[in-house]
């Protein structure tokens, strides 16, 4: 059987996704670093949509606890694959760079950037193999396209994101696999809740911030079977801000 696995499906973004992606109709695995209980609330919510999913506890930047995870998983699993990955998991930290302390540059890159390499090269091993195929879809964001100030880790990050996308996309079309990011601009969730929305919303054609449902559609569409022959793809889901 094939699944599919959300990282960071908690809360936010992921939890969105992982109930967008449910109606596909394949189990979800709901991956999270620490909150069970957010990661518990997403499962009831994609139960409640007519679908199935676990629980899938990891840190993605901890490459011995995602090797853990996924030998654990293929053991129980002998003849399944997780056929569409979304990489999701990320924070943010911010402080302009003269200020900016080691563990503050290395705690973002190696959530977003490393998680992403871990992850997704164990997963290309089950994808690529007899051309099984296969969907992965990157969180970027409005901040590695465009660079925002205060966020030169986080920029740095979701550059680096994009640049793997259409690198792997290059990789993976001969087995099959399609490789896309998407770029959110400012999105109702936990991580936008303490900016100053009131001065942000002016910047915004679209006069508001996105939801996590609408970041979850595009994901589902290059999820899909109708998005075959799009790879190495960067869709910004911003409300019109320049990009
Ligand atoms: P939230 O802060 O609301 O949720 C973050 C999620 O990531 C949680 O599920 C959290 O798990 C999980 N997570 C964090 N670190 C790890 C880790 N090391 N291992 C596994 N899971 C982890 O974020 P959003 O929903 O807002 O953001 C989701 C993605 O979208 C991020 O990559 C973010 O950078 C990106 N994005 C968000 C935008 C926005 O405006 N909100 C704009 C552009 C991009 P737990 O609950 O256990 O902490």
């Amino acid at each position: 059987m094939k699944y599919i696995l959300v990282t960071g499906g908690s809360r936010g973004i992921g939890r969105a996704v992982c109930v967008r992606l449910a109606r596909i109709g394949l189990p979800v695995l709901i991956n999270f670093k620490s909150n069970a209980d957010a990661a518990r609330e997403t499962l009831s919510q994609v139960e409640a949509a007519g679908g199935r999913g676990e629980l899938f506890p990891f840190d993605v930047a901890d490459q011995e606890a995602v090797d853990a995870a996924i030998d654990k998983w293929e053991a129980e699993h002998p003849e399944d694959y997780i056929s569409i990955l979304v990489n999701n998991a990320g924070i943010r930290d911010d402080n302009v760079l003269f200020m900016m302390s080691d563990e503050q540059w290395k705690n973002v890159l190696d959530t977003t950037l490393n998680g992403f390499f871990y992850l997704t090269r164990r997963l290309l091993k089950h994808m690529m193999p007899r051309r099984r195929g296969g969907r992965i879809i990157n969180i970027s964001s409005l901040s590695g396209v465009k660079g925002l100030p205060g966020q030169v880790n986080y920029s740095a990050a979701k550059a680096g994101l994009i640049g793997a996308t259409k690198a792997l996309a290059q990789e993976a079309a001969p087995r099959g696999v399609t490789v896309n990011a998407v770029a959110p601009g400012f999105i109702e969730t936990d991580m936008t809740a303490g900016l100053p929305k009131e001065e942000l919303v002016k910047m915004i054609p679209a006069g508001r911030f996105g939801t996590p449902e609408e970041v979850a559609a595009a994901v589902a569409f290059l999820a899909s079977d109708e998005a075959s022959y799009i790879t190495g793809e960067v869709i910004n889901i911003n409300g019109g801000l320049y990009t």
